[in-house]
């Protein structure tokens, strides 16, 4: 007999996910039925308009959703285990080391009050018990890892002493600090300029390569989807309403809104 290696397995797998917003009595479905799997070491992208979900569902995956939302229903396997199903302090582990998230905005999510290297440097004081000073050696190789120059000055410099494009490489450098093996990015180019929008996909794409981590790139722009995903789910109103591979989604699109969007592409 022979045996059939797989090694494509999901490291991620979203089963008929479903998270509403409850006002009294009122519930607004915000995902609705969400499937979709992340092959390992592929990059899965989620596109869709605004309001369609994209962020719900990976706040849903990391278990952070708040009052008045709820996960109402679904399966989140990560790595053969249902995420929905751990205790919250698993969670804070598994959100530290094993799956690292990107927000949208880099000035809100960077703290203004501690220096680039005292905030990537925490993530190796907490996770690899790391003292003060080879904290800062390696927040400075991290710094180079993402592509940021002079980085020995960088690295004591503090958030508004940088442009967006390097704040934006600094949420990486942290995000990469925890050696995840799972990266969600939310929209991470959506507030840079044109050209640096470029850049820091280029960078994404040239991490993966380098560490081989599996990766999760929410965008309203099937521009971005065709550039650095293997995978992609086309989300509306709360549902995948398509799940390809890249290229076959492009060739060949099935559902009529699909259609609408690569026709609408420039
Ligand atoms: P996207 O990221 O695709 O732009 P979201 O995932 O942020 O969309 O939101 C999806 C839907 O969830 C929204 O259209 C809205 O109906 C609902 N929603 C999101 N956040 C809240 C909230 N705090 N309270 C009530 N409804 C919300
Ligand atoms: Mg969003």
């Amino acid at each position: 007999m022979t045996t059939i290696v797989n090694d494509n397995q999901p490291i991620l797998e979203v089963r008929d996910l479903r998270t509403s917003f409850f006002t009294g009595n009122v519930e607004v479905k915000a995902v609705d039925g969400v499937n979709f799997s992340v092959p390992k070491g592929k990059t899965l992208g989620i596109v869709g308009e605004s309001g369609s979900g994209k962020s719900i569902t990976s706040l849903s995956i990391l278990r952070l959703i708040q009052n008045p939302g709820k996960v109402v229903g679904g399966e989140v396997v990560f790595k053969g285990k249902n995420l929905l199903e751990k205790s919250e302090a698993q969670m804070r582990k598994i959100r530290g080391n094993e799956i690292s998230m990107i927000f949208q905005e880099p000035m809100t999510s960077l703290n203004p009050v501690y220096t680039v290297g005292q905030q990537i440097g925490e993530a190796f004081q907490i996770h690899e018990g790391l003292g003060k000073k080879k904290a800062i050696e390696r927040s400075i190789e991290m710094l180079k890892l993402v592509g940021i120059p002079s980085p020995e000055k960088r690295v004591h410099q503090y958030p508004h002493e940088l442009s967006g494009g390097m704040r934006q490489r600094v949420m990486i450098a942290m995000a990469l600090a925890c050696n995840p093996e799972l990266l969600i990015a939310d929209e991470p180019t959506t507030a840079l300029d044109v050209t640096i929008q470029a850049q820091i996909l280029e960078l994404m794409k040239d991490l993966q390569d380098r560490l081989g981590m599996s990766i999760i790139m929410i965008t309203h722009d099937l521009g971005v989807v065709a550039e650095t995903c293997d995978y992609v789910a086309v989300m509306y109103c709360g549902k995948v309403i398509e799940y390809a591979q890249v290229d076959e989604l492009f060739k060949n699109p099935r559902h009529p809104y699909t259609v609408g969007l690569l026709n609408s592409l420039p």
